[in-house]
């Protein structure tokens, strides 16, 4: 039971559970009950302490709460939410993670426990795929307990995780643990944004949209999606990259447990999988359209008419998104679009006629009598937005991350300069003809070799790609770089998350 046996029997059981569900044999319901019991008969009361258990106070050994709460969703045996209930309590015990009370004390993510000696050890309380996975297991026994508690700690350490650690990628940490990397990401960063992070971190904020429907939470999910979790897929879907950094260049991870595989190539894919049901979510009456791509939705709300939902749209190469509303018969619900909080400026129209009130960081709900045919069409601020930290600058467009690559031949993608802009906006110029690999391609004004703001009159336009493109040779050819270096001497101003 130590290392990672119990971490290791969690998915075990998360497979036979996935497994059941789609298929109802029940061999696969009798297995994960075998494992769990099996578990029952080691760890416990008077028995072998779970925070014992492992690395990480005992974070990864825990996660199999997850598991335990939707095998008691399954059997209805109370034995396993009595397990699920023991673990929450061990956790607030000295030796334990205390995943509840630091989030509610609101104690950073990456300061949960002192600096450990041993990295790969029990005392190390920072690790941040295994951290999430725990919350991820309260959030299901908050969905049978409707203890406050376990949502608001939730909830808190997410935003504390925006607030403390994940860059402009959209993920984060350092050897794989948080790290305060919200403030530090300028500075090159060994194994940092592991693809199981992005993933876990992207189910999460999943997790607590359908709890809360805050559109924080698929703002969130978008920037992750469009950069770190793109940037790990080698251009030919081959490889997952095990970690994804904001310079230098792609490479496979290594071999784990003996097999041709890693963590990474295992959970990669499951994030993919996840964003058609994010994409568009219900609730009694409404339709909520959390990401933006081409695509259709076949819903049915609680009167039971079937309602289909069509997206038409190149976003986010294009900046407009129109969505057909075919019910089967005219239905009155609410249709709520996310506005992302980076779109400044958006407008919506509905059969033509544009409408009033469309607020950032909100959904834009309409509610009315839908026809077969009804069309919304949600053009969206695609303008580049200049990131200043610690000296150095980035670029964003819409959810896209953008970065240097040395494939483009026009520079030294590791040279200081200045990027032009008019109150944090960079006028953007798209490319068509661009290197293979690249999905988009534009120029930004850059003044190289200073870092003075000067007149802005020897700026030169030099190439941008999105990050998920930018070093997609997976070789040397294509070194590539998101923060561009500005002043000679690094300030630390006050972090502000994006
Ligand atoms: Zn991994």
């Amino acid at each position: 039971m130590q290392h990672w046996d119990i971490w290791g029997r969690k998915y075990t059981m998360l497979g036979l559970l996935a497994y059941y569900d789609i298929s109802e044999d029940n061999k696969a319901l009798v297995a994960a009950k075998k494992l769990a019991d099996h578990l029952l008969t080691q760890v416990g009361s008077g028995k072998v302490d779970i925070v014992k258990t492992g690395n990480y106070h005992g974070m990864p050994s825990s996660s199999i709460l997850e598991p335990m709460v939707l095998l008691y969703k399954h059997t209805g045996d109370a034995r396993y939410l009595d397990f699920a209930k023991y673990i929450a309590a061990q956790w607030e015990t000295p030796d334990g993670p205390q995943l509840i009370s630091k989030a509610l004390d609101g104690v950073n993510v990456g300061d949960r426990f002192s600096f450990p000696k041993v990295w790969w050890g029990w005392e190390n309380g920072q690790k941040a795929y295994e951290m999430m996975s725990c919350y991820e297991g309260l959030l299901e026994l908050y969905r049978i307990t409707g203890e406050p508690s376990y949502l608001k700690s939730s909830e808190m350490a997410v935003q504390n995780i925006i607030d403390t650690e994940i860059n402009v990628a959209g993920s984060g940490t350092a050897f794989e643990c948080f790290y305060h990397g919200g403030q530090r990401q300028t500075e090159p960063t060994y194994h940092t944004m592991e693809t199981c992070v992005t993933f876990t971190w992207i189910k999460l904020c999943n997790n607590l949209l359908r709890l809360t429907a805050n559109p924080m939470y698929a703002d969130q999910i978008e920037k992750t999606v469009y950069n770190a979790l793109l940037a790990s897929m080698k251009y030919d879907g081959s490889q997952i990259a095990k970690y994804s950094p904001l310079e230098g260049q792609r490479q496979h991870g290594e071999e784990q447990c003996g097999m041709h595989i890693n963590c990474c190539n295992a959970n990669g894919p499951r994030a993919f999988t996840l964003l058609p049901k994010m994409a568009f979510t219900t609730a009694a009456n409404e339709i909520m359209v959390n990401l933006y791509s081409e695509s259709t939705a076949n819903v049915q709300l609680s009167s039971k008419n079937k309602i289909s939902v069509q997206q038409k749209t190149t976003y986010p190469v294009g900046d407009q998104i129109e969505l057909i509303v075919l019910p089967d018969k005219p239905e009155k619900f609410t249709l709520s679009l996310r506005i992302p909080a980076w779109s400044g400026q958006s407008t919506v129209s509905l059969n033509g006629e544009t409408v009033q009130g469309v607020q950032p960081g909100s959904y834009y709900k309409i509610d009315r009598e839908w026809k077969k045919g009804d069309k919304v069409v949600l053009t969206l601020d695609m303008s580049g937005r200049l990131i200043k930290l610690n000296g150095y600058q980035a670029i964003m467009r819409g959810p896209v991350l953008l970065a240097r690559d040395s494939r483009f031949a026009d520079g030294f993608v590791d040279e200081t300069a200045v990027v032009q802009n008019k109150d944090s906006r960079v006028v953007l110029v798209q490319e068509e003809k661009k290197p293979e690999h690249i999905w988009m391609s534009f120029t930004a004004p850059l003044v190289l070799g200073t870092d003075l703001e000067g007149d802005g009159r020897n700026a030169k336009p030099i190439h941008f790609c999105d990050f998920a493109s930018a070093g997609d040779t997976w070789t040397y050819e294509s070194r590539y770089r998101v923060w561009i270096k500005q002043t000679l001497n690094v300030m630390n101003a006050a972090y502000k998350p994006y």
